[in-house]
């Protein structure tokens, strides 16, 4: 480590200066009154940043270039980054790690070689794959672990996994198998940042009733009583589209289909005229068709900045880490909100106790699947249900492959007891949204 009276020194083996860590030596080496309660000062901790911990960020995109940018320059020099995206001219108005000459490379390739040629000492390893491609020996490595991911899907598997990799030992966590999770999130606007200890603190499955499935209207106001520009593009949309089938029988409403979307906004445009409703666009046609929520540069800065500083903070043990979710909202002014979401006794992904299923025997099993998907607590994708039927195990139903789909319908339309299950015996269900398969137990209700 170079001292602050060294000469400056730039030799590309320690890339080191004078004075270049005297921002961060500020925050681990002298006492303040937002320390941690057990914060020593110490030059170890800078080491320790600067050589050891190692930081798996998820994502290359708007939080994600962000996010590699803040960790870089706080000291983070062995980070790794997995995103399976490739670049597109679109992103390029906030997505600052790349070039119009990167558009169509590898998003965590590019953003890669930016850091290491603009930050030296900094080594960013690349990973252009889906999380779902890399196993737990290659997560385990980590020490902390930094979502900027736009999909819940991805975010939940990767809670999983961070849950799969607990180590108990007589029902007691051991506190080395805890790789944190910092999750940030943005729409539009609108973000959060969260910390996440997993088992010890709320994880995303303890908090998936925050999430709306889905940005929907309720059908009554869209039919009966629209108010917003965006209801009466839906009635188009989810009513009139399939009842006027203006391309022909069966063919579906293609968001990316400049004429589609035309035909879309002149007959909203007349839906709204009718209730004298303003504000319906060509554009914002386009936006509800395709669920485009504008992504906003500042937003992903202020949300990435609150999930870098929290890497710091656990990194170093140096300051207390946010407890533990935080929104962030300028929408109208500008507000922030840190509340404890608070662990779910019986969460599905982190509870370690068997959720029950509760059903009749004369249930049909397409009222599980149903319950699996629909459930605010559970919302599964294309959950895939086994169970051991006298002794074998048996598919009961399974989605993704289409011949196993087809050869395991039947079942659906099958009640339990037909299938042959029977009362307390396990249901496992896999499902894209958690690597571990589910163990379920069944409960028959009179
Ligand atoms: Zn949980």
């Amino acid at each position: 480590m170079a001292e602050p009276d060294e000469p400056m020194m730039v030799d590309g083996v320690t890339c080191e200066w004078a004075g270049r860590w005297n921002h961060i030596t500020k925050f681990l080496e002298r006492p303040g009154p937002f320390t941690h309660p057990d914060f020593e000062a110490s030059t170890q901790s800078l080491k320790f940043l600067l050589e050891t911990c190692k930081i798996l960020v998820i994502g290359a995109g708007g939080l994600g270039c962000e996010l590699l940018k803040d960790l870089a320059l706080s000291g983070f020099r062995n980070i790794h980054v997995v995103d399976m995206d490739t670049i597109d001219v679109s992103n390029l108005n906030r997505q600052f790690l790349f070039r119009p000459k990167d558009v169509g490379q590898p998003k965590a390739k590019v953003a890669s070689d930016y850091i290491n040629s603009r930050v030296p000492g900094c080594c960013v390893v690349p990973h252009f794959k889906k999380i779902q491609d890399l196993d737990e020996t290659f997560y385990r490595q980590f020490h902390i672990v930094v979502c900027g991911l736009d999909s819940i899907v991805a975010r939940r598997w990767m809670n999983g996994m961070l849950l799969s990799l607990l180590v108990y030992e007589d029902g007691i966590i051991n506190p080395g198998s805890i790789i944190p999770l910092i999750d940030g999130g943005t729409e539009g606007f609108k973000g959060n940042a969260r910390v996440i200890l997993p088992g010890m603190t709320a994880c995303i499955d303890c908090t998936l009733e925050l999430y709306p499935p889905q940005i929907n209207f309720p059908m009554c106001t869209i039919a009966t009583m629209p108010r917003l520009p965006e209801h009466c593009i839906e009635y188009v949309r989810m009513l009139l589209w399939p009842k006027e089938t203006p391309f022909g029988d069966g063919v579906a409403l293609d968001g990316d289909d400049p004429e589609h979307i035309q035909w879309v906004y002149q007959r909203s445009l007349e839906r709204a005229a009718e209730f004298n409703i303003t504000g319906v666009t060509y554009r914002l046609t386009q936006g509800v068709v395709k669920r485009i929520i504008p992504a906003v540069a500042s937003t992903n800065a202020v949300i990435a900045a609150a999930c870098a500083t929290e890497v710091f903070k656990i990194a170093s043990s140096a300051y207390v880490p946010l407890n533990n979710y935080m929104v962030f909202n300028d929408v109208d002014g500008l507000y922030t909100y840190t509340f404890e979401a608070e662990q779910k006794e019986n969460c599905s992904a982190c509870s370690q106790i068997p959720l029950d299923l509760h059903f009749s025997p004369s249930s049909k099993l397409q009222e599980v699947l149903d319950y699996l998907t629909e459930s605010a607590s559970l919302q599964m994708k294309s959950p895939a249900i086994t169970a051991t039927v006298k002794g074998k195990n048996k598919t009961l139903y399974l989605q993704s492959v289409a011949s196993i789909e087809q050869r395991t319908r039947p079942n659906l339309s099958k009640t339990l007891k037909e299938l042959e299950l029977t009362d307390g015996q396990e249901v496992a269900v896999a499902d894209v949204t958690t690597p571990q398969t589910m163990l379920f137990r069944l409960c028959f209700t009179s």
